[in-house]
């Protein structure tokens, strides 16, 4: 793919969550562990019905690029439900980041650690912007990047598509925008912040039919010597 020809770019910046390991998988998982959770614990019924709470209110400080992310993820939700901001945090910390690590590996999009490989052969940088907190997710992916930066950091504190989050990357990688490419698998956030940052994005295609210009797997990224002669990557 021409796009990732490395004499094109001076930096590849990632988004994490269905970009680097599959979503919907990872999703399945923590159904099933919350469920078993339910099951020992009925006193905490509502665990999940908090939880979808703190994903549609984030989403909608996405969508609605307020600014105070950092503690208006918890805030909004926390009034919705009639909970505590700080209870409800404990709760997202332990299973939104925590107790799903130990499946991120088993998660992992194929090809990927090659990829980023690949790119660190060529010389160009690996940068990671999220919207949650990516570090450890990172280190249990087996994966490592040169700069993580959050929406939730406190001198970004907005979530994508505020580009925000893309600039603070760029100033701190001190490459030129049109040196850097954005790779992500939402086009109304990855897609839509690298366009109003005039960064190129490639997006992954997470379901559905392929279409041209997206890819499913790092493997059809990385040229054919690069390519893995077995499964695994
Ligand atoms: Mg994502």
């Amino acid at each position: 793919m021409s796009r990732l020809d490395p004499r094109s770019w001076d930096a590849v910046v990632f988004d994490v969550d269905g970009t680097l390991y599959e979503q919907r998988l990872m999703r399945r998982r923590m159904l099933v562990e919350l469920a078993l959770h339910a099951l020992r614990h009925p006193g905490q019924i509502g665990l999940l019905r908090r939880l979808q709470t703190f994903r549609r209110q984030r989403e909608l400080i996405g969508e609605r690029e307020l600014e105070g992310a950092r503690r208006l993820q918890y805030e909004l939700p926390a009034e919705r439900l009639g909970v505590s901001a700080d209870s409800l945090s404990r709760e997202v910390v332990e299973w939104m980041e925590r107790r799903p690590l130990r499946h991120l590996a088993d998660c992992r999009v194929p090809g990927v650690r090659r990829f980023f490989a690949h790119l660190r052969a060529a010389g160009i940088r690996i940068a990671v912007l999220s919207d949650y907190a990516a570090a450890d997710k990172l280190a249990a992916l087996g994966l490592e990047a040169s700069l993580i930066v959050s929406g939730i950091d406190p001198d970004v504190d907005r979530l994508k598509p505020h580009p925000a989050g893309l600039e603070a990357v760029l100033g701190r990688l001190d490459a030129p925008r049109e040196r850097c490419l954005m790779i992500g698998d939402r086009d109304d956030r990855d897609g839509e912040c690298a366009r109003r940052a005039g960064v190129a994005c490639l997006l992954r295609r997470t379901s559905g039919e392929p279409e041209p210009g997206w890819f499913r797997t790092y493997l059809e990224l990385l040229p054919g010597d690069a390519r893995p002669s077995g499964a695994g990557a």
